[in-house]
């Protein structure tokens, strides 16, 4: 399968806004931002999405979360709250198929979700 634009990030071959990193996840501004704050978390492995995680991805997947309210909590969002989305599929408006969390802030969010 070719290569996601989110691989290229992480490679280094796009340009992106680098917010965190460890030797298993990358965090990074979001292009298009949907909220005054709008950071995405991914694994560096290339899991398309979370459907397709399987059970040798449990402690990435724990990992992934973890460091999600950490650099949440690293960017101020802590107090006011924020909120965590992961798109999975074409319902639910996945358009990069490399798994990966939105972290949204720096405003009141809606419920439901449109
Ligand atoms: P989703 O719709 O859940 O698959 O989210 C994909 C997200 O990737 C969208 O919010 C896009 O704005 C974002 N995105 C796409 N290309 C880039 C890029 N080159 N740098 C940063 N964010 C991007």
């Amino acid at each position: 399968m070719s290569r996601t634009i989110f691989e290229k990030i992480i490679a280094g071959e796009i340009p992106a806004e680098t917010v965190y990193e460890d030797d298993q996840v990358f965090a990074f501004k979001d292009a298009n931002p949907v909220a005054p704050t709008h950071i995405l978390i991914i694994p560096r492995k290339p899991i398309p999405r979370i459907a397709e995680a399987d059970s040798d991805d449990h402690s990435l997947l724990g990992h992934l979360m973890l460091k999600a309210a950490a650099v949440a909590r690293s960017v101020g969002l802590e107090e006011n709250g924020y909120r965590l989305v992961i798109n999975n599929g074409r319902n639910g408006g996945e358009s990069v198929p490399h798994l990966h969390c939105h972290i949204l802030g720096d405003r009141p969010m809606k419920w439901p979700p449109g």
